[in-house]
């Protein structure tokens, strides 16, 4: 299942997948890093949808159309924000994961990219975050063969590094 994953080094708002995840905050109406990049792309339009949501819980996760993206949607997902490692940290994000997929299987969706949740300004230790990113996605593509292609981006060589080690392992 390994070929369907993609390691690449970009923007992840320059793709043109069927859905990008957002690394956003609870209050889903927006913030820095890739959540204010993907917000500064998508317009406007994007953060009214996201007002009509409720926010959304930590490991969980919501939809919305990509609006001015090249991506048809974004999946906007919470990530936790990293307080040691013993709050819970690892269920939370992979619940993000899998809230991720959830959401592609019920809309049908066949490639996806993620950016590497909570290992920017949440902290969250980069090796340790890719290993739970590559479980949680082969398990997912293992369940879900209308899955054509997940694409991991690594905005930092770190990020890049992490991913490599965790897909080495089995
Ligand atoms: P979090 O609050 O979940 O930690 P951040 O946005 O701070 O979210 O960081 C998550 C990851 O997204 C980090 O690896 C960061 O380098 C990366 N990132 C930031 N901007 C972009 C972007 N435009 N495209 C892809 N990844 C990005």
């Amino acid at each position: 299942m390994d070929e369907k994953i993609v390691l690449v080094d970009t923007d992840i708002t320059t793709l043109a997948v069927d859905a990008i995840v957002n690394a956003a905050n609870n209050s889903l109406l927006g913030g820095g890093g890739v959540d204010g990049a993907i917000h500064r792309v998508a317009g406007p339009q994007l953060l009214a949808e996201c007002q009509t949501l409720g926010g959304c819980p930590t490991g969980a996760a919501r939809i919305t159309k990509g609006y001015n993206l090249p991506a048809r949607h974004v999946i906007h997902t919470v990530g936790p924000v990293w307080q040691g490692g013993n709050h819970g940290e690892p269920q939370l994000l992979a619940g993000c994961y899998r809230s991720c997929f959830a959401l592609a299987r019920k809309y049908r969706l066949r490639t996806l990219a993620f950016p590497a949740i909570s290992t920017g300004v949440y902290g969250y230790p980069k090796e340790e975050a890719a290993r739970i990113a590559v479980h949680e996605i082969r398990q997912a593509l293992a369940a879900n063969p209308e899955l054509a292609e997940v694409l991991l981006v690594c905005f930092n060589p770190a990020t890049r590094a992490a991913y490599e080690q965790a897909l080495r392992q089995s």
